[in-house]
């Protein structure tokens, strides 16, 4: 249907199977949604804007669905602060920079490009550590120059 588009379900549909994800229309219209829009978004952003494309789905399913695409590494969860879980289309690992006043978020390139960049000392032997998000926070240029001019 959509085969020129950046979202070719047969490209989705074989990165679906590829994680182990049985296809679903509503897997689909998720994944599809976050990649064609870029960016980070929360699930109710998620779910308003499915109700823009015309497609039915309530909440609980689209955190289900969601949950499933981010635990097969299709969406990437940026924990942005209390209250603020954004989900992206997963297309390389990354880290945020969080503006405290403005909330905008940046993608922030990873020095190791790889999971897990950071080793933490743990107080034992067993643990095993596969991933480490960073959050940086701070002021994002404009944020500081309004506040140089106040
Ligand atoms: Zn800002
Ligand atoms: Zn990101």
């Amino acid at each position: 249907m959509d085969a020129g588009g950046t979202g070719s379900s047969r490209v989705i549909e074989t990165r679906m199977r590829g994680a182990g994800l049985r296809v679903t229309r509503p897997r689909l219209a998720v994944y599809a949604l976050l990649r064609d829009l870029g960016g980070h978004h929360s699930a109710d952003e998620v779910l308003r804007l499915l109700q823009g494309r015309r497609i039915a789905m309530s909440r609980a399913s689209v955190f289900n669905v969601l949950n499933d695409l981010t635990g097969a590494g299709l969406v990437m969860l940026c924990d942005a602060g209390p209250g603020r879980t954004l989900y992206e289309a997963f297309d390389h690992w990354h880290h945020h920079f969080v503006c405290r006043q403005c909330q905008r978020i940046l993608d922030v390139p990873c020095t190791q490009g790889e999971k897990p960049c950071l080793h933490p000392e743990l107080p034992g032997p067993g643990y095993l550590i596969d991933e480490a998000q960073v959050i940086f926070r701070g002021l994002c240029p404009a944020c500081r120059e309004a506040q140089r001019d106040s």
